[in-house]
């Protein structure tokens, strides 16, 4: 919006797969809370269209750069060109390859306590550890409920600090691997256990693997660097400048794709600085090419 306003033209290439498209609603957005994604995706591209931005339905394969911007390729073969590359293609949640978690991801298979936690307030609430993450992801879930049980799967067990504060905040362990979701009448019931035992419960935590939806770039020479943490793979991001400028001259990031813990109003908020920061440079560029022009035309008087 910032650039159409700007009165750049704007195309929006978008293959129509948001993150949290599972999700009913969208939390933590001031003003918007509790609006479905795709209806606030709806409102932001009628606000764009009525500066002038436009839209185009597909999936970016490459990106090249040209003596005056890039061209990126789509999917179907089309190619349209550009002066500047804003990359928002956000980050693929990679979930823990546990039967039946994947149907229940953003309904009651959850991740974040800020984006579903007071929709599971008071609920008997499973914490799936598969990294280092996990005993805080327990922590954090039992601020919204007293009924928190920390599954070890396949994570050893916590270590004294961190037992000892599982104990104090009455969070359970379960150890033994978890061998399914269990679901009734269109709710998650518990877990299974590889030893058969069940756990009853009404929503499983667990801790994707963060990976940004960046393949297109390699062409540009663009790579991508591992978030970790304890030796521990977190997720792949886009590496940027506070401004959302990368590595290659012309690219920004914004959003998911940069940053890995990035809410909504976030990932908004890094559009807009990066739209900033494109508009300042082309207002540079254009300058530039103006001075060129202006010399051009006095020298050849
Ligand atoms: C289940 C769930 C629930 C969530 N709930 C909340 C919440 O309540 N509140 C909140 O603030 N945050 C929530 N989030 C986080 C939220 O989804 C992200 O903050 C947000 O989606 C980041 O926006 P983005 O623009 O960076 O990426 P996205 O919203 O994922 O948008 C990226 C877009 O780029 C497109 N794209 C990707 N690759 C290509 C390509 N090669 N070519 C063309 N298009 C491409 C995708 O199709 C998509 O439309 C939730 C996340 C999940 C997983």
């Amino acid at each position: 919006m910032a650039l159409a306003r700007a009165r750049r033209r704007v195309l929006v290439i978008d293959d129509g797969a948001p993150r949290n498209a599972p999700a009913g609603h969208v939390h933590n957005f001031l003003t918007r809370d509790g609006t479905p994604p795709a209806d606030l995706y709806a409102l932001g591209r009628a606000e764009v269209a009525s500066y002038g931005g436009e839209f185009m339905a597909g999936a970016v394969t490459g990106a090249v750069r040209e003596e005056e911007g890039f061209t990126v390729t789509l999917a179907d073969g089309v190619g349209v060109r550009g002066r500047r590359l804003l990359v928002t293609t956000g980050l693929v949640d990679e979930l823990p390859d546990v039967p039946g978690l994947a149907e229940r991801w953003g309904r009651d298979v959850l991740h974040c306590p800020y984006c579903h936690g007071w929709e599971v307030r008071d609920q008997a609430i499973g914490v799936l550890a598969t990294g280092p993450v996990a005993v805080h992801q327990a922590l954090l879930f039992r601020q919204l409920s007293d009924d928190v049980t920390l599954l070890l799967h396949t994570s050893p067990a916590p270590g004294p600090d961190e037992a000892e504060q599982l104990a104090a905040r009455g969070i359970v362990c379960v150890e033994g691997e978890v061998a399914a979701v269990q679901v009734a009448d269109d709710r998650l019931s518990g877990v299974r256990l590889r030893s058969g035992a069940v756990v009853p419960l009404q929503a499983l935590v667990v801790a994707p693997r963060f990976t940004a939806r960046a393949d297109f770039l390699g062409s540009l020479g663009l790579e991508t660097a591992e978030l970790q943490t304890g030796g521990h793979v977190l997720g792949s991001y886009v590496p940027a400048d506070p401004m959302g400028a990368t590595a290659v001259p012309g690219v920004w990031a914004a959003g998911n794709v940069t940053d890995l813990k990035a809410q909504v109003i976030p990932a908004a908020a890094g559009g807009l600085t990066a739209a900033a920061a494109v508009n300042a440079d082309l207002v540079g560029e254009d300058a530039r090419i103006a001075v060129g022009r202006a010399r051009a035309l006095a020298g050849a008087r």
